[in-house]
This record gives structure tokens, C-alpha cells and sequence, in this order.
């Protein structure tokens, strides 16, 4: 049995019976079944398809974000901006999937010689449930249209979203098993790669899962890319606009209750504006309103489930007892639900969860440095390399800062990291490998052909 419960009341939400092993090989060899027909079908019929997801997406919007509220508790608000995002990127590969798989004709000296872009098979999908639409539609949009189809394990804690996207793309009328979810524990995730059907998998998660789906596909010789875990580092420097950016960082920082690979997460400040920084900052992040994440007033939600709450405060009293001071929050509300409330800590060093782990929830750890060069050592001084970005009025070395000096995969200047189907989505060190969205995202998952004619 997999079910979801509220994490503003406790409650339960949806109830569904696993896939035994058996039911999960049939829906495999169903998938697999299609794929023979999928891929032959035209760009132009496929794109067809994605853009009757598109529309029900957008028609749908406010349902399908009810039922993230209900089932991990983002704010409805952030979940309608989540699914017109699901929306987009179905309509972006729809538009552009024909032109980045084209074939590319290489001058040799034989008759003919190009590259060709085919589809391989089923793709396997591990998904976590932090963005439980986004996650899977930045990843389905483009491995359909490659001519792939695909099967997803969802969160455990989101079946009824897992269920609502399988629905969604029967509704389109997209061909009856093109895309299935499998209702199964991580447990089963084993089986599911080794399934000779299975020709590739997409795991978005922690590092953890990533690295035990990684020697998994790696023993069968399978492809994998991997979405993981962060602890992004803003740098601001001496000449940032104080104000501007610590609205942004706070945004970040909050964004879904601050459960998200991308948040911000560890703020190194330059010594000269430490002080201005940290009151616009603190005064940004004490104006979230927690509360009932179907209520319009509320800004932030509950976090997805209590262990992870519970998880995410045991972070912040280690970082304290090893010396971090707290600036604004760091106490679970008494409150029924998952609440955990914007934190600030300052004084973070080595050796604290807040400076060496990822604090997935709205916690903010605040280092002093004495200039850009500690700033930016001290960004890379991290197992991670998802995100980062730069705050300063001089775009011409925030430019440099983010091209050539920071190891992430998304680095922004003046900005928070964001994804965006038109650019590649992607991690270097333990935040993962491969990339998703872009012309790099739909290229992963197909056979890069050469065919020579003599
Ligand atoms: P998680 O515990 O790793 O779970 C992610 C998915 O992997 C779930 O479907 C989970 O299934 C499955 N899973 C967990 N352990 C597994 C294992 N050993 N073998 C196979 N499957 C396994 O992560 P989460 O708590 O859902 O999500 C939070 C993490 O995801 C954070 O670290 C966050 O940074 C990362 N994330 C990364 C990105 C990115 O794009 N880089 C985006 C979003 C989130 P069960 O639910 O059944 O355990």
C-alpha cells in the first residue's frame, strides 16, 4: 500500500495498492509493446500530442495544484506556477524536438555520411516529490518526443500527483502505455533497471539514491543521469546591491518552503557589507507567512513530511552546539503540522551540517569572508556543484566569477538559479551527472547513430 498524508493536518490523503513484481512486468512489457509503434510515429504527430498535454495542464492547473498542497503542502500559488511550467516545456520541445534531432550531415569522403538521432527504448524515471510535476514533465516532455516511452517511480509520499500524470496523458490521447507509473517502493527500483525493457534511467534525488541507482544501472551496462542533491553558494560582493539582493536570496532561500535542489543555501558575504546584508536579509526572510498552503495569504507551507522536519531542526541544533549562532528562527513552531520557520545562522564553519551538508528547508547559513577571493574558495569548499550565483554591480567580473572561477552547472549573476527548458539543467561533483532540459537534455536519451553510405 502507498499513501499520502497531509502534512498540515496529518491526515490521510490517498491510499493506492503497490504494482506487485508481477504487475510491474506486465506494465513494462506493455511500455515496451508501444515503444515499437511510438517510434515510428512522426515529430509533427508527436508534437500534436504534447501539445494536448500542454492544454490540459493549463486547464487543470488549479486542481493539480490543490493536489500538491494536500499531498506534500506547497502553496497553491507556487503549484499553479508549477504546472504552467509543465506546460511550457511540453509546448518548448513540441516547437523545437523536430530541429535539435535533426540529422547532421558530415562531409567524408563517402557517398553519404551522417548522424542520426534514435530513440532507445523505455526510459525509467526515479522522481522526488519536492516539484512532483515539474520534475516529471521536464523529464517526459523531451524523452517522448525523442520517440522514447518511459515509466515512473514517483516519491512514495506523492501517488495521488503519480497517478493524476499518468491520467493527464491517457486524457491527451496519447497512445495507451507510451507512459506508465509504477506504484513501487525504492526497493523494487532494482528490479525495474535490470528489466531488459528498460533501457535507461533518469533519477532526480539525493545523493544517496543517486548513487545506488548509479552502480545499479552501471552493473547492466545502462545509461543514468543523475539530478541531485545541493548547497548552492551566493556570493555577495562588496559592491552588490544590498537591498535588491537580499530580496532575491531570501526568495530562493524560501521558494517551496526551501525544499529545493536549487535553493539557495550558504550566503558568503564579503566583510564590508556583512552587517547592511544580513538586516535587509533578515528583514526579507521574517516576512514569510506559514500557514495553511491552500490559503492565498500564506507564502510558505508546511515541509512535505515531519521526519524531514524533524531531520532538517536536528541539522540546526548540531550546527549550533558546534558553534553557530541563531539570527532569526531555529525553534519548531507549536503548530499542528510540518512547520519549520525561516532560520538564519551566522558564524557557520567546517564541520557544521549548515556549512558541509545540504539543508533542505528554509534554514539559511550566513558565512563572513574577508574578500571575493575567501568568496569564492569558500563556494567550491562543498561536496556539491548544482547551482551558485553572484551579486554585484559589475557584471563584467560577476560574469567571470560564474564562467570560470565557481564549479556548479547553473551559475547566475544577479539572479536566483533557475531552471528553464531552454537551458541546460545539470550538476557536476555529488550533485550529479548528465544534463536535463535544452538541446543537452533530449540528447540523452537516444542512440547518436552514425550511418555511412559508401
Ligand atoms: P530521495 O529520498 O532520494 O528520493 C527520490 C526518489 O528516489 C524517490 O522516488 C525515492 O523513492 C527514490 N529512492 C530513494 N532511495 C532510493 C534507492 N536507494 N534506490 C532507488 N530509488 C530510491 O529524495 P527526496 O527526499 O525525494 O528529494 C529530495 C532530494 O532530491 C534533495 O537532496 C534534493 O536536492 C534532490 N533534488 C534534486 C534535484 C535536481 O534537479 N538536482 C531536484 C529536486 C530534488 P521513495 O520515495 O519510495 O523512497
Amino acid at each position: 500500500m502507498i499513501k499520502s498524508v497531509n502534512p498540515y493536518t496529518g491526515k490521510k490523503v490517498n491510499t493506492f495498492e503497490t504494482h506487485s513484481p508481477q504487475g510491474t512486468g506486465q506494465i513494462i512489457n506493455s511500455v515496451d509493446k508501444t515503444f515499437r509503434t511510438w517510434k515510428n510515429t512522426g515529430f509533427s504527430q508527436r508534437a500534436a500530442f504534447m501539445l494536448n498535454v500542454a492544454s490540459l495542464l493549463r486547464n487543470k492547473k488549479e486542481e493539480l495544484a490543490k493536489l500538491m498542497a494536500i499531498e506534500m503542502g506547497k502553496v497553491v500559488r507556487e503549484g499553479i506556477a508549477e504546472v504552467e511550467k509543465c506546460a511550457w516545456v511540453c509546448e518548448y520541445y513540441a516547437q523545437n524536438a523536430e530541429t535539435m534531432l535533426e540529422n547532421e550531415t558530415i562531409e567524408t569522403q563517402y557517398a553519404a555520411s551522417f548522424v542520426s538521432y534514435q530513440p532507445l527504448g523505455i526510459i525509467l524515471a526515479v522522481m522526488p516529490w519536492n516539484f512532483p510535476f515539474w520534475q516529471v514533465f521536464r523529464f517526459l516532455a523531451p524523452t517522448l518526443m525523442a520517440g522514447n516511452t518511459a515509466v515512473l517511480k514517483h516519491a512514495s509520499n506523492v501517488p495521488g500527483c503519480a497517478m493524476a500524470i499518468e491520467e493527464l496523458i491517457r486524457e491527451a490521447g496519447l497512445p495507451e502505455n507510451v507512459f506508465r507509473t509504477l506504484l513501487i517502493g525504492s526497493s523494487q527500483v532494482e528490479s525495474v533497471i535490470r528489466h531488459p525493457a528498460i533501457k535507461a534511467v533518469s533519477l532526480t534525488g539525493s545523493t544517496p539514491a543517486g548513487k545506488s541507482v548509479a552502480a545499479i544501472a552501471g552493473s547492466e551496462l545502462k545509461k543514468c543521469v543523475l539530478e541531485l542533491g545541493g548547497s548552492d553558494p551566493y556570493l555577495i560582493l562588496k559592491d552588490a546591491p544590498l537591498e535588491q539582493s537580499a530580496i532575491i536570496c531570501a526568495t530562493s532561500r524560501l521558494l517551496n518552503a526551501g525544499q529545493s535542489c536549487i535553493a539557495a543555501k550558504r550566503f558568503i558575504v564579503v566583510d564590508e557589507v556583512y552587517a547592511h546584508f544580513l538586516e535587509h536579509f533578515t528583514y526579507q526572510m521574517n516576512e514569510a507567512r506559514f500557514g495553511d498552503p491552500c490559503d492565498p495569504e500564506i507564502t510558505m507551507g508546511p515541509l512535505a513530511r515531519t521526519d524531514l522536519r524533524d531531520e532538517l531542526h536536528q541539522q540546526v541544533l548540531d550546527s549550533v552546539k558546534n558553534g553557530a549562532e541563531i539570527v532569526l528562527g531555529g525553534e519548531i513552531p507549536n503548530l499542528k503540522g510540518s512547520f519549520y520557520p525561516p532560520t538564519i545562522l551566522e558564524n557557520v564553519k567546517p564541520g557544521m551540517p549548515a556549512y558541509d551538508d545540504e539543508l533542505f528547508g528554509p534554514v539559511a547559513s550566513v558565512i563572513r569572508v574577508k574578500d571575493e577571493a575567501e568568496a569564492v574558495k569558500i563556494a567550491n569548499d562543498t561536496p556539491f556543484g548544482l547551482g551558485a550565483a553572484v551579486f554585484t554591480k559589475d557584471t563584467i567580473t560577476g560574469s567571470r566569477i560564474a564562467e570560470l572561477e565557481l564549479d556548479a552547472g547553473c551559475c547566475f549573476v544577479n539572479d536566483f538559479v533557475k531552471s528553464d527548458p531552454r537551458l541546460p539543467f545539470g550538476g557536476v561533483k555529488l550533485s550529479g551527472f548528465g544534463r536535463e532540459l535544452s538541446s543537452h537534455g533530449i540528447r540523452e536519451f537516444v542512440n547518436i547513430k552514425t550511418v555511412v553510405v559508401k
